[in-house]
C-alpha cells in the first residue's frame, strides 16, 4: 500500500469507509494509455464514481455505458466525453436518449434496436462460440447477436444508421494469452466483414490473490495483429481494481464451534466482490497487538453468506483493529446491496 493511502487511513476516524487513490489511478491508466497503442474506452460499469471518471479521463479516449442511467451520469460527469452505449434490452427512453445526447456509437444486441436508432453510428455485437477454459466469467447469454442475426441485421439497416463495424466482449478475468487468444479469433472472424473498426470489449484479468499482480497490457499490444480497421477496447475491472479499498474496524473476535471469527463493521452489502467472485478478498491489518493465527472475517449482517476472507492467516487482530481490504475499486461498492439490514452507509475519500 501506497504511502499516501497508509497516511490517509490513518486519518479515518469513522467506519467504515472507501478510500480512493486518484494519482496511482492516474499513474496506472497514464501507463496503461503508453503501452496500449489502440483506442481505450472505459467500462463505466466497474465503478461510475465522478472522480474516478474525472481521473480517468485525461488517460482515456472515451466511456463505454451500459444503461439509461449510466449514459446520463457519464454524460453530465463528464461532458464531451466520447461515449458508447452498449447492453441487452435497450428500452425505447435509453435509445431515444442516445440519439439525442449523439453518443459516438451503439453498439446494437438485437434487429429490434435498429428502428429505433435514426441518425446513429453502430458496431454490431457478435456473439461469437470462441473461448477458452478458465475465463472467470464467460458472457455466454443475451449478449450479442449470432452470425446470421447479424447478417440480417446488416441487410435492414434503415438508411440512417451507419454500420460502423462489429464489438465482441466474450469473457472476463483473462490473462495476456488467453485474452490474444480470443482476440485473435475474433479479428480474424471480423475481416470479412469489412469494418472501419472493432471493439474488442473489456476482461484484462485481476488477480484477487495478489493485489500486486499486474494485467501485462505491453504484451498484450504486442500480441495483436496488424488489422486494416481501428480497434478499440474497453477494459472495467483491471483499470480501476486495485486503487480502491473499503476500510473498517473490528468490532469483536469471537470463537464459536471451533471457528474463530473477526466480526467486522459493515459487511458485503458494502463489499460484495468476495461473495459474487467466491473469492478471500484480501487484507491488510493496520495496527499491532491481538492475535495471530487463522480467522474468518465477516461483517454484520443476519446472513452465513456476509464472508469477507473464508479460515485465512491473520497478524495483530483484536476488537478495533482495522482492516483495509485491497483491490476494492472496481465492482465493489456498485455491486452491493446497500440497504440490506440498513447499516450507516460507508464514507468516501479521495487521496488527492
Ligand atoms: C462489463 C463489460 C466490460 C468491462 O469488463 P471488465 O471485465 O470489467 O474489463 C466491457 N464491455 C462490456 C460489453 C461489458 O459488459
Amino acid at each position: 500500500m501506497e504511502e499516501r493511502v497508509l497516511r490517509e487511513i490513518s486519518r479515518l476516524n469513522t467506519f467504515p469507509a472507501y478510500v480512493y487513490d486518484l494519482p496511482g489511478l492516474s499513474e496506472h491508466a497514464a501507463r496503461i494509455r503508453a503501452d496500449f497503442p489502440h483506442e481505450i474506452f472505459y467500462a463505466a460499469k466497474a465503478n461510475p464514481d465522478p472522480e474516478i471518471l474525472l481521473a480517468l479521463r485525461p488517460h482515456v479516449d472515451g466511456f463505454e455505458v451500459a444503461s439509461g442511467g449510466e449514459l446520463d451520469h457519464v454524460h453530465r460527469t463528464v461532458p464531451g466525453a466520447r461515449l458508447a452505449f452498449g447492453g441487452p434490452g435497450k428500452t425505447d427512453e435509453e435509445l431515444a436518449l442516445a440519439v439525442r445526447l449523439g453518443v459516438e456509437r451503439v453498439h446494437v444486441e438485437s434487429v429490434r434496436e435498429l428502428p429505433r436508432l435514426s441518425g446513429a453510428d453502430v458496431l454490431l455485437r457478435a456473439n461469437l462460440p470462441f473461448g477458452v477454459e478458465g475465463a472467470a466469467l464467460a458472457m455466454s447469454g443475451p449478449f450479442g447477436m449470432d452470425e446470421p442475426e447479424l447478417r440480417r441485421c446488416l441487410s435492414l439497416l434503415p438508411p440512417d444508421v451507419r454500420f460502423r463495424g462489429l464489438h465482441a466482449h466474450l469473457a472476463s478475468g483473462l490473462d495476456v494469452e488467453d485474452l490474444l487468444k480470443i482476440h485473435c479469433q475474433v479479428l480474424e472472424w471480423a475481416a470479412e466483414f469489412a469494418p472501419e473498426e472493432v471493439n474488442l470489449g473489456g476482461g484484462m484479468a485481476v488477480d484477487y490473490g495478489d493485489p500486486l499482480w499486474r494485467f501485462d497490457w505491453k504484451a498484450y499490444a504486442e500480441g495483436i495483429p496488424d488489422v486494416p480497421f481501428r480497434l478499440r477496447i474497453e477494459p472495467g475491472r483491471a483499470m480501476t481494481a486495485h486503487h480502491g479499498w473499503y476500510v473498517t474496524d473490528v468490532l469483536d473476535v469471537k470463537q464459536t464451534r471451533g471457528e474463530t471469527y473477526a466480526i467486522l463493521r459493515g459487511g458485503t452489502h458494502h463489499l460484495r466482490t468476495p461473495v459474487t467472485k467466491g473469492h478471500d478478498q484480501p487484507f491488510t491489518v493496520l495496527g499491532d497487538g491481538g492475535r495471530s493465527g487463522t480467522a474468518t472475517l465477516v461483517g454484520q449482517l443476519c446472513t452465513p453468506k456476509d464472508v469477507f476472507a473464508s479460515r485465512v492467516p491473520v497478524r495483530n487482530l483484536a476488537p478495533g483493529s482495522v482492516v483495509a481490504f485491497d483491490m476494492a475499486g472496481a465492482y465493489a461498492w456498485n455491486i452491493s446491496h446497500h440497504d440490506f439490514l440498513m447499516h450507516p452507509k460507508p464514507a468516501f475519500h479521495y487521496v488527492t
